[in-house]
């Protein structure tokens, strides 16, 4: 299996954007040990309602508190999470709200870490087999253009090969597990902590990064969807 980098297509037809949140989050949480916080850009669960949660409002506010209190309300708001995740420091959760405003692909990446596709685009994919976790957004349009967008739920797994950074890779912090350097310019993705059951995923360790799989990049291509473009990551 080949697996492939999800970027955005560039260019006056691609202009959509969004400026909203989703609607609660992890706050930050600062490690006492290597002084910063071990955050996870990108990681939001859209499908996972808090609506009806008593400690909601604990995580409407974003902001950066002790490492320890990010802990506590990670551990509170795990049992409202049905599936295994991270949960990273400023994990979100809940519909993605604000105004969307340009122009918008069949797929779309309004941020990188931010996957959308329209209605029947997603249909489309579904029908080919792909299963894909799709939330409703409370968007409100800026301008005539007006699409109904779904955001794909893009769950964290794998990792980038150790063997790509060039004199060895920094040690994860002992306290919060963060484990810092820059996406490598010649990413290797690790095969043995690749999913077997995801045509879709972030990387655990670069939640901003997408990626898919041939076979979700095949439907893509079969479909002549537009909006993002893929490159190939090798697999060691
Ligand atoms: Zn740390």
């Amino acid at each position: 299996m080949r697996f492939f980098e999800v970027n955005p297509a560039e260019g006056p037809r691609f202009t959509g954007y969004i400026n909203g949140v989703h609607r609660w989050g992890l706050p930050g949480g600062l490690c006492p040990v290597c002084h910063a916080s071990p955050g996870g850009l990108g990681e939001a669960y859209p499908s996972v309602d808090l609506s009806g949660w008593a400690h909601r409002q604990e995580l409407v506010e974003a902001r950066q508190v002790p490492l320890e209190e990010y802990e506590r309300l990670r551990d509170q708001v795990r049992s409202q999470v049905p599936f295994d995740a991270p949960l990273f420091p400023g994990a979100e959760f809940g519909p993605l709200t604000g105004k969307a405003s340009g122009k918008w692909g069949a797929m779309h990446l309004p941020e990188p870490w931010t996957l959308v596709m329209q209605r029947d685009a997603l249909e489309c994919m579904r029908g080919a087999g792909i299963a894909l976790r799709a939330s409703k957004m409370d968007l409100r349009f800026l301008g005539r253009t007006e699409v109904e967008l779904l955001e794909i739920e893009v769950h964290p797994r794998g990792r980038v090969h150790d063997s790509c950074f060039p004199g060895g890779r920094e040690r994860p912090c002992e306290r919060c597990g963060r484990q810092g350097g820059s996406f490598p310019d010649a990413p290797i993705l690790d095969s043995r902590t690749l999913p077997k059951d995801q045509n879709l995923f972030r990387l655990t360790d670069y939640t901003t990064i997408i990626i898919a799989t041939e076979r979700f990049v095949d439907a893509v291509n079969r479909f002549e969807f537009e909006g993002v473009v893929f490159k190939e990551i090798p697999v060691l």
